[in-house]
Formats: C-alpha cells, structure tokens, sequence
C-alpha cells in the first residue's frame, strides 16, 4: 500500500484527509506542531475502529523540522509515495497593516514549507519514477482576496510552485497538482458570523459551504488518477468560476 505524508493533518481539511485515507488502508503519516492532544485523539479514534496511522510532530515553517521529519518517514517505510502539503494559516488584515513578520510567517508556514517538503521528497520518488505531490492551494490564489493579500500571494505561489515542479517532475512519473478549495467548513472559517455564512451560500451555485469530505474526495481522486499534472483544481460549488 502507498505510504502517505501529510502536513497540518490534527485537524480541520487535513484531518479528514488524514483519517479517510487511513480507513482506506494507506500507510499514512499524519504531520502536527502545536495540537499534539488532537493528534494524539485522532490516532487513538482510528485505533479504536482497527485502523492505524503515525503522527509525527514538526514545524513546517522550518526547512531543517520538514528535512528530519522526511528522512524519519524514508528511514522506517522507504518510500513516500505521495506528499499533501496542506499545513497553512490565514490572517485577515488591511494591506497597509501587514508587516513584514505577518508576511514572513505567512510565506514561511504556506509557501515555503510546501516548497522544501516537495524538494526533500523528490530524490526518492525521483529513484522510484513514481510520485504524486497535492498542495492545497486556495482560490484566493488564482482571484486574489481583499484583505488577504499575503495568503493570496502565499497561494498563488502554491499554484506557480505545482506548475513549475509538474512540467519538471513529469518525466520522472511525478504528478503535481494543487486543490484550491472554495470556503470550507472547518476552524480557519470560525470568525464568519452567521451573515457572513448566508451571504456566502447565496453567492455559491450549489448553495452550500464545502465540507472537508469535498475536499478528502478530491485528494483521493488525484492519488488514484494517472494523467492530471500541473492542474489547479478548485472544488468551490461554483463560487469562483475563472
Ligand atoms: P485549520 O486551521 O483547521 O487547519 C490548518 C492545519 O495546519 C492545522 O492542523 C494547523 O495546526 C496546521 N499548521 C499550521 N501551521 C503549521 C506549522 N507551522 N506546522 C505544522 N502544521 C501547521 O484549517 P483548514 O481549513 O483545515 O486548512 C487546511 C488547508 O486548506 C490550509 O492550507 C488552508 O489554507 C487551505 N484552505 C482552507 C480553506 C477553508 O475555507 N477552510 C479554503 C481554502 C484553502
């Protein structure tokens, strides 16, 4: 079976991602930082059910923690067959707010993390001509969000990175590609009021927020397709249509 790493994965769109694969019966490898009691809850619920999954602590906004946590995960499985780079943050402010340590930890913890964990798994999926790298992206990074201009450019650094890495990798059999959700129900929406919510589900066709499983289907369509490259695909009930 293949063996799966994935970032940020203790809660939210990571966790459902997380423990769906596992319940599939992949080897998955499920990255925290801070949340290590909700890491720990979701490896013991899968246990509970029969199923297994690792959980690996480590800073992705820190190249030498992304480094130590791929050399961990090739020294025990061998492989890693596929890469979800799903760790992130998001922070509302004016433009002329935004400082340059807003900026550095947003870049740091969305974008370069995504960037070197690629880079460290590549020699073995290189090795292995077979790969398969998701970075969750967002559609602010293929439309831009106001008051959100350093997670835009973070994102759409994201879609730049899989494009640029799919046309690299492909040769290799390494397939890149980027899932750019609409708004989706997990702890980075909690601050939309009520309002917020029936304005969104209004401006959306299929009239609804995402939910993480929207989110999971996609990432196991992507693992089990052989085509797909360098796409940015954005499952967002139709609230952005480019
Ligand atoms: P979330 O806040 O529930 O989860 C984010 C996860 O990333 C958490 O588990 C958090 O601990 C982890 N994380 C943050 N910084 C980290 C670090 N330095 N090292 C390791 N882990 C770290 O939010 P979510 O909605 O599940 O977000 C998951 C991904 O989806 C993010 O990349 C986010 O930008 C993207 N996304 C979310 C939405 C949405 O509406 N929820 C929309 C578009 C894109």
């Amino acid at each position: 079976m293949k063996t799966i790493l994935i970032t940020g994965a203790s809660r939210g769109i990571g966790r459902e991602i997380a423990i769906n694969l596992a319940k599939e019966g992949y080897k998955v490898i499920a990255n925290y930082n801070k949340s290590e009691k909700e890491a720990l809850k979701l490896q013991k619920e899968l246990q509970s059910e029969g199923f297994s999954i690792e959980i690996y602590k480590a800073d992705v906004s820190k190249t030498e923690e992304i480094k130590q946590m791929v050399e961990y995960v090739l020294n025990k499985y061998k492989n890693i067959d596929v890469l979800i780079n799903n760790a992130g943050i998001s922070d509302t402010k004016l433009f002329t707010d935004i400082t340059e340590e807003d900026w550095d930890k947003m870049i740091n913890t969305n974008l370069k993390s995504a960037f070197f964990a690629s880079q460290s798994v590549a020699s073995n999926m290189i090795h292995n001509k077979n790969g398969c790298i998701i970075n969750i992206s967002s559609v602010y990074g293929m439309v831009g969000g106001a008051c959100e201009v350093h997670y835009s450019v973070s994102k759409a650094g994201i879609d730049g990175l899989t494009k640029a890495l799919a046309k690299e990798l492909g040769p290799s059999n390494i397939r890149v590609n980027s899932i750019a959700p609409g708004a989706i129900n997990t702890d980075m929406n909690k601050n939309l009021t009520k309002e917020d919510i029936e304005e969104l589900k209004k401006e959306t066709p299929l009239g609804r927020m995402g939910e993480t499983k929207d989110i999971y289907k996609c990432v196991k369509w992507l693992i089990e397709d052989e085509y797909t490259t360098g796409q940015v695909i954005s499952p967002n009930g139709g609230w952005v249509i480019v």
